[in-house]
């Protein structure tokens, strides 16, 4: 049989994914793809720690060439593989934890308190407890809160360590809303009024001040972060021992190899709804546009697939913020002596996984359109934008021949109309045969877990860890994520 190797989705008109050499050697590799099928079953999620490694090594560097203290925390609600964890535990980075079961499993796997943060919404006793017995900081939402954490450290003989989650930053004019945190023109004469001695909060010992923003703005970070310098050295003065700033995650990454094809994809997304050209998506969604009174309003809203500042440059940025009226942010922190840390979740998972599915039926619906049926969801590969938008790959079997081009959309296992596994129409060199694969690339961050169900009582997707980089790869060199024990063990 002819080898054929992988085939990108959308020869033309389409959005051309950055990948990586490991992602490259799967998917020239068909016989291993239908090996690990054949014993895992579809879809499969496939992990690349080095890449995580090498995320983490590249903020690392940063915060040493500007010479601050600092520490990452990888939030690991974004994925719930324990490879991850592990991997950050091993390269010397902290874990944010969001529920008691992420801080349980990171404590398990050998993570102390100075390795964690608990950020949860919502803080129930037996996680707060947990975070109290093992000195891990607590970031504080409201007075509830504060008064529970109080009261159990009270009650376990302890002090809890706290952060302070702020909110309400002004940035060019508008004050920001969030339903999260502390209003920043308050949180400091809250935490001077109710915390310390003879104070309602007695058993809470202040370290940090933290923030998480919505959206991806540098500047509104950088504001952020200059009126949180401003309160630490405030607090500090009035004798709270405020040691950190965490600012978050929310660091752009880019998935996109081209901004031409960017920016193409946005003008035919329009005219398409503008009715000025054939549909581009499932039912001429218009992924965030309308069409009012004849004209296309509203806007894209989808995640900014391309970007050119991301990952490192996107949080330099941030900390080189400053002009000839105020010190750069970095140099603040320096001064100050501030430990500046970062929770990110997407930046730290970029290149480091992708989905496989079987393809399973073909069929031409009513409306003439192909639809190709994969063994795998919607909620396997979902997105919380409108749209997961990188083209995929496809795996044949057979070569096209020169006429076969056709244009299809994938439709998952689940019994809704809207189990369109991408909402935008793919063109393929030819109609996938039953038993061809589609890979989807680059979806650790989130797409792969965050909104994972077990509707209609299908098993889970396995999350198979490529321990290592071998040449050629096989089956064996993969481990189940439920394997993976403590960050000393595999
Ligand atoms: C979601 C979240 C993060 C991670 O955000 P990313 O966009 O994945 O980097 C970090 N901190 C908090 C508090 C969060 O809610």
């Amino acid at each position: 049989m002819k080898k054929i190797h992988f085939v990108k989705g959308n020869r033309e008109n389409g959005l051309t994914p950055i990948i990586s050499d490991w992602m490259r050697s799967i998917m020239n590799d068909p016989d291993l793809i239908d090996g690990l099928l054949a014993k895992y079953g579809s879809p499969i999620n496939i992990i690349h720690r080095d890449s995580f490694a090498n995320n983490i090594s590249d903020f690392g560097e940063l915060f040493k060439n500007l010479g601050l203290t600092s520490q990452i925390f990888y939030a690991r609600k974004a994925n719930k593989c324990k490879a991850f964890v592990a991997q950050a535990l091993r390269s010397g980075i902290g874990v944010d934890t969001a529920s008691e079961r992420e801080l349980s499993q990171s404590i398990a796997m050998g993570a102390t308190g100075k390795d964690l943060v608990l950020t949860a919404a919502i803080k129930t006793e037996p996680q707060i407890r947990l975070a109290i017995e093992n000195g891990v900081p607590i970031i504080l939402d409201n007075t509830d809160e504060c008064q529970l954490v109080s009261h159990l450290a009270s009650a376990m003989g302890r002090e809890a360590l706290v952060g302070f989650r702020v909110s309400g930053f002004t940035v060019e004019g508008k004050k920001r809303y969030s339903r999260f945190g502390f209003d920043v023109e308050q949180v400091a004469s809250y935490i001077e009024s109710t915390v310390g001695e003879g104070k309602p909060f007695e058993n809470l010992r202040t370290v940090g001040l933290h923030f998480h923003l919505d959206g991806y703005s540098v500047l509104q970070r950088s504001v952020a972060l200059l009126d949180c310098i401003s309160i630490v050295k405030k607090l500090r003065a009035k004798g709270y021992p405020l040691r950190f700033i965490d600012i978050g995650g929310g660091i752009l990454i880019n998935y996109l190899a081209h901004k031409t094809e960017w920016q193409n994809f946005d003008a035919r997304l329009r005219q398409s709804v503008k009715g000025e050209s054939e549909p581009i998506t499932f039912g001429n969604n218009g992924l965030g546009y309308e069409l009012t009174d004849g004209n296309v309003s509203g806007k894209l809203a989808t995640y900014p697939y391309y970007n050119e500042t991301n990952g490192r440059e996107f949080l330099k940025k941030i900390l080189n913020y400053g002009d000839d009226s105020i010190q750069s942010i970095a140099e603040q922190l320096r001064n100050e002596g501030i430990e500046i840390r970062i929770e990110p979740g997407r930046s730290l998972l970029d290149q480091t996984g992708i989905t496989i599915a079987r393809v399973i039926h073909r069929k031409k619906d009513v409306n003439g359109q192909w639809l190709v049926g994969l063994e795998m969801n919607m909620s396997q590969m979902m997105s919380s934008s409108a749209d997961f938008l990188l083209d995929p790959y496809l795996i044949f079997e057979t070569p096209p021949g020169e006429d076969d081009e056709i244009e299809v959309y994938f439709t998952g296992a689940y019994c809704l109309e809207r189990d369109v596994l991408l909402k935008r129409k793919i063109t393929l060199p030819k109609l996938p045969e039953i038993d061809d694969k589609v890979v989807f690339v680059n979806t650790a961050g989130y797409m792969m877990h965050f909104f994972e169900t077990q509707a209609h009582g299908f098993d889970l997707a396995r999350n198979l860890i490529l321990t290592d980089d071998y040449s050629p790869i096989s089956v064996e060199n993969f481990i189940d994520d439920n394997q993976i024990g403590g960050f000393a063990a595999n």
